[in-house]
């Protein structure tokens, strides 16, 4: 039986592991970190939590007889892909990381593209004050201290402090439509927005959105991949990759 581990969270992960699951002589495994109360479980077998740094990854690729992993992460997942990197390297376990294209501003768009959520955080009360935060629930305490500013921030699961004063949430997870935030950008009167370069459909509607309504987007760039790591862009170059690893993967 050849296994394959998928490091997941995303749709790509979970549109591989619907690919993998179910071929003949092949178990396919996805991995989550926990984060999400109640998440979109993937097909095939899931696991959930970490695995303790690099060297719990590396026990757990040795224990559990892997053949090749796939880094599915979200693209600012960095931690993860970093040790990731690292247990390949240790084992010899073939590695990918299946990273998504990110956004490429269009005409008209307003983008402010900086290197962090601190970064945005400085860049933001030149801009406007009615910002809608779509950077996730982790990061809010970067705009803690941002005491002039009205936040709408929407993630999947309520944030936890520190947050900003003035914040209102709202709890959603995509994909979401173009009418949808069309009307959202509308009724909160917002005039910036705040997102990381996710790239991909599913929350891509925003974008266009603040485009129609000529609002700046404050866009936090990408991290790096770790060096060395081959990579594909999607889940069908991801199945390229893995067929070059075993009978079952082809
Ligand atoms: P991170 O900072 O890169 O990782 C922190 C720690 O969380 C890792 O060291 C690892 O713990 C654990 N972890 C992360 N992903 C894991 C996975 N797939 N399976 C098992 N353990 C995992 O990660 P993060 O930014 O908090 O993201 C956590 C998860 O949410 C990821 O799986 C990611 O795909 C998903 N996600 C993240 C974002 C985002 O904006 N960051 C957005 C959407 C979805 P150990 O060291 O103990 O192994």
């Amino acid at each position: 039986m050849a296994h394959v581990l998928v490091l997941g969270g995303t749709t790509e992960a979970r549109a591989l592991a619907a690919a993998l699951a179910g071929r003949p002589g092949l178990r396919v495994t996805s991995s989550l970190a926990g984060r999400v109360a109640e998440p979109r479980l993937p097909a095939g077998e899931v696991r959930i939590g970490g695995f303790g740094g690099p060297d719990g990854l590396a026990a757990w690729l040795r224990d559990h007889a892997v053949d090749a992993f796939v880094d599915a992460t979200h693209p600012f997942a960095a931690v993860m892909s970093h040790n990731a990197a690292l247990a390949a390297a240790a084992t010899g376990v073939p590695l990918l990381a299946l990273r998504r294209p990110g956004w490429t501003p269009v005409d008209g768009d307003r983008w402010h593209p900086v290197a962090s959520l601190d970064e945005a955080a400085a860049v933001l009360p030149v801009l406007g004050r009615r910002v809608f935060l779509t950077t996730g629930r982790q990061g809010i305490g970067s705009f803690a201290h941002l005491d002039g500013l009205h936040f709408l921030a929407r993630s999947v699961d309520p944030p936890e402090p520190p947050v900003p004063a003035a914040l209102d949430v709202l709890l959603d997870r995509g994909p979401f439509t173009l009418d949808g935030e069309r009307a959202l950008l509308r009724e909160h009167r917002i005039d910036v927005v705040v997102t990381k370069d996710s790239g991909g459909a599913a929350t891509a509607p925003k974008l266009t959105a603040a485009r129609e309504l000529g609002l700046p987007v404050v866009v936090v760039e990408r991290p790096p991949l770790p060096a060395g790591v081959p990579a594909a862009g999607s889940v069908e170059a991801a199945l390229d990759w893995l067929a070059g690893y075993g009978t079952a993967l082809r």
